[in-house]
């Protein structure tokens, strides 16, 4: 995440972020799964304003800014009030500091929602680095994953601003050095999915495959064959509750890409290309045949 200071207010940068592996492990006994995921944040930003409210009371508001229409984007899906992660993670911090501060937050959306892409969870980490700061809580990064994990498996990768491995149910991030510039093309089609539901209509792998391979690929800027490795575990669920996984599946194979999975629970979908001009044209076609909301974008910190 990106973040500017001003007298008056903190402006972040918050990036949404890609699966470029991910493996469901076993089913645990609290319900979750276990996962093992590599996961890359892209220059794909939502923007959080905040600044202190003397008064004391937490006022939020939260406006679609995206490149196309809210439509077909899930904005209609994201909560404007209590719910919204944003909210959840500043009462969070005010309940674990114990502090009775207020704050005038406004959110600016640009990551689609509901589509594997990991912006709320990025919204409510940008949160929990606004307040610390703002309010001079004094926490560390690690401190504040440990209360990110309170507010969602993804919130914690979001902290630690780079790719990065994600296990557990993908609270434990170990950051990930020595990956160069990535480029995708990448869809929102019109239709999201819902990450619980995903994970119901899942099984655990029966042979799970170790991210190993796909790291090493990456590792070595062996572009082919990571192409090769990408994958997403979540994908035949994913599948069998929205048509367009198989429709944008079939779509990507048409290209010359070096690779493509879905990201996440879904329903967004990302091909992996040579350089920005092989994304840029990609994103070309794509939007030529109709499919959703297409961007080029590259991997960022
Ligand atoms: P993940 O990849 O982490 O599973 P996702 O990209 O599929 O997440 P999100 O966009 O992060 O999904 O949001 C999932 C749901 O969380 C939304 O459908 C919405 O109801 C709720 N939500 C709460 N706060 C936010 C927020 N700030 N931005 C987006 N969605 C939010």
């Amino acid at each position: 995440m990106e973040i500017r200071r001003s007298a008056t207010e903190l402006v972040i940068q918050t990036p949404a972020k890609l699966n470029l592996f991910f493996e469901v492990l076993a089913k645990r006994t609290d319900g979750f799964h276990e996962i093992e995921s590599l996961m890359c944040p892209i220059d794909l930003y939502d923007t959080l304003y905040f600044r202190d409210e003397p008064g004391g009371k937490v006022q939020f508001r939260c406006r679609w800014m995206g490149a196309t229409g809210p439509v077909g984007c899930g904005f209609d899906q994201v909560p404007d009030g209590p719910d919204n992660l944003v909210v959840r993670a500043v009462e969070l911090a005010r309940r674990k500091a114990g502090v009775q501060r207020g704050a005038h937050v406004l959110l600016v959306k640009r990551i689609p929602a509901a589509a594997g892409l990991g912006g709320g969870s990025s919204d409510a980490a940008a949160a929990l680095v606004a307040a610390n700061e703002v309010w001079q809580l004094g926490r560390s990064r690690d401190q504040l994953a440990q209360w990110a994990a309170e507010l969602g498996s993804d919130v914690p990768f979001f902290l630690a601003d780079g790719p990065a491995v994600c296990r557990g149910r993908g609270e434990q991030v170990m950051p990930l050095i020595g990956i160069g510039g990535l480029h995708f093309v990448l869809v929102r089609p019109p239709e999201g999915l819902g990450t619980a539901a995903v994970y119901r209509a899942c099984r655990a792998t029966a042979q799970p495959r170790s991210v190993e391979p796909f790291w090493e690929a990456l590792k070595l800027g062996d572009l082919n064959k990571a192409g090769q490795r990408l994958r997403n575990a979540l994908q035949p669920a994913a599948a069998k509750l929205s048509p367009w996984v198989k429709r944008l599946e079939q779509e990507f194979a048409r290209l010359d890409l070096l690779g493509h999975a879905m990201s996440g629970s879904g329903t967004s979908y990302f091909g992996l290309c040579r350089h920005a001009r092989h994304a840029r044209r990609s994103a070309r076609r794509l939007r030529a045949s109709g499919v959703g909301t297409v961007f080029a974008v590259r991997s960022c910190r």
